[in-house]
């Protein structure tokens, strides 16, 4: 599952080809040199899908998505599956895609994708977490290392081509699209299938991580089962990633038997494992419904999500503790249908839909509270209201990065310019990776008249993306700007440019010098 539509056919195994003289080196031992040969591939993979239109940064949903993430890392850290060298050496990094597809791969270098068409079509965090912590067990086993090395007569870059094209090739409905990337990358991608043993031991070590993480075990045979009824339905191509990992007897066999294990050891969930339960299950199906409406369903899906939420029946308001499954039905169905309604621009319905979802109770389940508030100011903006977070004082209160970009679109709604890049400023000296933050910055310095710092934060979210020509250019077109006007010059903030600019000068040098290697 290097990728989406490989056959359902495994790949031969590591008999094809064994480590011979190649432009990679020897990727069998987790040497330094491997590891950063590795990680080149897939930040030249990274860098297109950051440039690829179906790449989604939604706050809320990435926000979501990293506190599954996060804690399989951890696990993976904690039971010695994930050294120090490899964490350092490797991006950790998941993308989320638009596609409406069932799929999540992993990529050289620790970067990871997940269609949005998964989040929606699971049912519980612990399942997302079985999927995950498979395709996190194929890095940190070194997977995709040992299928590098079995290209080694291919160069870095046409391994990154090809497995550009398979991606490509594995969006759902877009069949066409891998003529484009042609006839030699499609012929190759049969042979970067994961084998039969890579897919069992991702299969166990990835039960222990989400297990260790926290998560059900169930999660394990419960994807399964979604994915066994799917492709008993059809297989019309939304469900790449049944293609590329077939649901063996075996695998599911195996699976039951470890959760059986795990469950005959645990103790029967007591009342309060049950509540978190109900509360995760609660949040995720509003998620769901967040990742159907992102993965652009057309105005007739939004509308059917609509309609679907006023279908409702009010009387059975109120949240259970533990949730039932009607809350949880519930919960999900008005939180997509309002948020679909404000989609639509019909702000009226959003916000009836958004008062009934608040009258359900969720407000004592404070993370679930935080996530509906956020839609409230979302509504808001997309209506072109001042949202009430808007004035709200103290805006270092916000901490998740959700909350914080939200809240900036929010402050930046009401002209409060100078409150935005204060608190983004804290924001990305400590997330300088951030894309988005950068982006949201570099509006707020524009509309302050503040020219040089918005070029500057510009050039930033470029760089954080990976496009260090494109950061350079900026960079470049700040130092120009700063000449220009010397007597608006700020010493610190020249300095600070130049420094960058000679960084990114660097690495473009860098990357251009290491392209002509690996092709
Ligand atoms: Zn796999």
């Amino acid at each position: 599952m290097v990728s989406a539509n490989f056959s359902l056919a495994q790949a031969p195994t590591t008999s094809t080809a064994g480590p011979t003289s190649g432009s990679l080196p020897s990727l069998g031992e987790t040497s330094e040199l491997a590891a950063a040969a590795e990680r080149r591939i897939g930040d030249r993979i990274a860098a297109s899908i950051y440039r690829d239109p179906d790449y989604i940064d939604d706050p809320v949903l990435a926000d979501y998505v990293q506190g599954i993430w996060l804690p399989l890392v951890a696990a993976a850290r904690t039971r010695g599956e994930l050294h120090a060298e490899l964490e350092e050496r490797f991006a950790w990094q998941l993308f989320l895609i638009r596609d409406r597809s069932i799929n999540a791969f992993a990529l050289p270098g620790g970067y990871f994708g997940l269609h949005l068409g998964l989040v929606a079509a699971v049912g519980s965090p612990d399942e997302m977490a079985a999927v995950l912590g498979h395709e996190l067990s194929h890095v940190t086993q070194r997977h995709i290392s040992r299928m590098l090395t079995q290209q080694a007569r291919q160069t870095p870059w046409m391994i990154a081509a090809m497995l550009l094209g398979a991606l490509a090739a594995g969006k759902s409905g877009d069949v066409a699209s891998a003529a484009i990337v042609g006839g030699q990358a499609v012929a190759a991608q049969n042979q970067l299938n994961f084998s039969r043993d890579m897919e069992r031991e991702a299969d166990r070590v990835g039960f222990g991580v989400m297990t260790d993480a926290g998560f059900e075990s169930r999660g394990m045979t419960a994807m399964f089962e979604k994915l066994q009824q799917a492709a008993r339905l059809n297989d019309n191509g939304s469900f790449p990633y049944l293609r590329s990992h077939p649901l063996t007897t075996e695998r599911i066999a195996e699976a039951q038997a470890r959760v059986q294990l795990v469950s005959a050891e645990a103790a029967k969930p007591t009342r309060e494992k049950e509540i978190e339960s109900g509360k995760a299950r609660l949040l995720h199906a509003m998620m769901a419904s967040r990742a159907r409406i992102l993965a652009a369903p057309g105005v007739d899906g939004l509308r059917s999500m609509v309609a679907e939420a006023q279908r409702r029946p009010v009387s059975l308001a109120h949240l259970q503790s533990p949730a039932t499954p009607e809350n949880v039905r519930d919960a999900g169905a008005l939180y997509g249908g309002a948020f679909a309604a404000a989609q639509l621009r019909d702000f009226a319905v959003a916000k009836t839909l958004l008062g009934q979802l608040k009258a359900l109770g969720t407000q004592d389940v404070p993370q679930v509270a935080g996530t509906i508030d956020l839609l409230g100011t979302e509504i808001d903006l997309l209506a072109g209201v001042v949202p009430p977070a808007a004035s709200s004082t103290d805006i270092s209160r916000a901490t998740s990065r959700a909350e914080v970009l939200t809240q900036a679109q929010a402050l930046m709604a009401a002209n409060r310019v100078q409150a935005v890049s204060d608190r983004l400023q804290t924001w990305v000296a400590l997330h300088p990776k951030d894309a988005m933050a950068w982006q949201l910055l570099a509006t707020a310095y524009g509309r302050q008249n503040q020219n040089i710092r918005a070029v500057r934060a510009d050039a930033e979210s470029r760089a954080a993306q990976l496009d260090y020509s494109a950061a350079l250019d900026r960079f470049k077109a700040a130092q120009g700007l700063m000449r220009s006007n010397p007597s608006g010059a700020d010493y610190v903030e020249g300095s600070i440019l130049d420094t960058r600019t000679r960084q990114i000068e660097s690495l473009v040098k860098e990357q251009a010098l290491q392209d002509k290697l690996d092709r």
